[in-house]
């Protein structure tokens, strides 16, 4: 395994269960520093995705299993579910167009609303009209990459910390991978799986023997998130009718209570957090449209995630790349790519898919 995020902790969970002997080789002297701890902890309901797409699917599908595996092994989560507003008639038709792809996608639980109902479950947002959706919730993605390792260790997985995978190639007896780090080595398998996040295209181009035709192009663009100071005026999640690409400046709440609101979306050409301050005019607009008694002031500058994206500007979303032998002809090695929302709900279906792909 290459990469101890969310997702490929999960993989590393799976393949361990599955009885085979597992090693994580994580670059960063801690696990889930990147994507997996820079997002909005969302367990999404599978409501926006192209039907048939992996997203949708393993969306739908790992929302399932998420709710069940933080149950079974005391994961914090809450499934206080979240409301979708059009702030004004023109926006009348994004939310019914949300509704039939939802449908379409087997989420079958949204209950559409007018202004009295949504004014009722919260007091302080304005829109004309809405749907609830039940099924949506939030998890701590720490407490839950921490039980994914518990189950992969506990069926003898090991996680290396500090050991970045620098170059490989493919050997005609497995993939060989150079391992950097205090301690560099080289780790010789049958099997591979890249789940290097923001760096899988690169860490794939280092591999020599893959392709580089089933290589995507790399992209990235940042979200910035505001914190709101003081109690939560939410008692669930509130998305605004969005652009197409992105979910909108929406509202997040943490376990503990507080809310986020973010994130927004640039493009940006390197993987560099550095939050920028200059975000604030427009969080402060972009919110008021729903939230009007936002106070001039209560926004906190919070942090920032990178989505790892594989279309580039003006191009059309892309889904999840996840690439097996029979795209690249590799034998034991799967390639995930693009890994961006809603993964970390995903992770255990994502999971099963990889288990899959190296069964074929
Ligand atoms: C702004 C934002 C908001 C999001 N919100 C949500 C949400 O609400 N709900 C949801 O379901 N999903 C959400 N997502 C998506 C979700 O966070 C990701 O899909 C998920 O965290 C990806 O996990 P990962 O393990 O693939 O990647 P990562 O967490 O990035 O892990 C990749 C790991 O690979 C390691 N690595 C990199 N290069 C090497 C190397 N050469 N050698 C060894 N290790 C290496 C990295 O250090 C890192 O630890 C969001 C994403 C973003 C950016």
């Amino acid at each position: 395994m290459i990469g101890a995020g969310a997702v490929g902790l999960a993989i590393a969970r799976r393949l361990a269960l599955s009885g085979r002997e597992v090693v994580v080789l994580e670059a960063e002297s801690a696990l889930g520093t990147h994507t997996s701890s820079r997002n909005s902890e969302v367990i999404h309901a599978g409501i926006y995705y192209a039907t048939g797409s992996l997203k949708a699917r393993l969306c739908v599908a790992g929302r399932k299993t998420l709710y069940r595996y933080c149950a079974e092994r005391a994961v914090n989560h809450q499934r206080m579910g979240k409301i979708v507003v059009a702030c004004d008639e023109s926006e009348l038709a994004g939310l019914s167009k949300y509704r039939d792809q939802a449908e379409r996608n087997g989420v079958d639980d949204l209950q559409l609303l007018g202004r009295g109902e949504l004014a009722a479950l919260e007091p302080e947002v304005r829109c004309v009209a809405g749907f609830l959706s039940p099924s949506t919730g939030i998890v701590d993605s720490h407490g839950l990459m921490l039980a994914y390792l518990g189950d992969a260790e506990s069926r003898g997985a090991t996680l290396a910390l500090g050991s970045p995978v620098i170059s490989g190639r493919v050997e005609k007896r497995g993939i060989v991978l150079e391992v950097g780090g205090a301690e560099p080595m080289t780790v010789e398998s049958g099997t591979v799986v890249n789940s290097a996040g923001l760096a899988a295209q690169a860490v794939a181009r280092s591999i020599a023997g893959i392709p580089p035709s089933t290589i995507p192009r790399s992209f990235y663009a940042i979200g910035h998130y505001y914190t709101l100071s003081g109690a939560s005026p939410f008692r669930r999640l509130v998305y605004p009718v969005a652009r197409q690409d992105w979910l909108g400046v929406h509202v997040t709440l943490a376990l503990g209570g507080r809310v986020k609101f973010g994130p927004d979306f640039t493009w940006i050409d390197r993987v560099d957090y550095r939050f920028d301050a200059g975000r604030e005019v427009a969080f402060y607009s972009a919110i008021r449209r729903y939230y009007p008694g936002l106070q001039d002031g209560s926004l906190l500058p919070g942090y920032t995630g990178i989505r790892p994206k594989t279309a580039g500007p003006g191009e059309p979303v892309q889904d999840f790349a996840i690439l097996g032998p029979r795209e690249h002809g590799v034998a034991g090695l799967v390639n995930l790519f693009g890994i961006e929302s809603p993964g970390l709900t995903s992770s255990l279906a994502i999971a099963d898919y990889v288990a899959e792909l190296l069964v074929a």
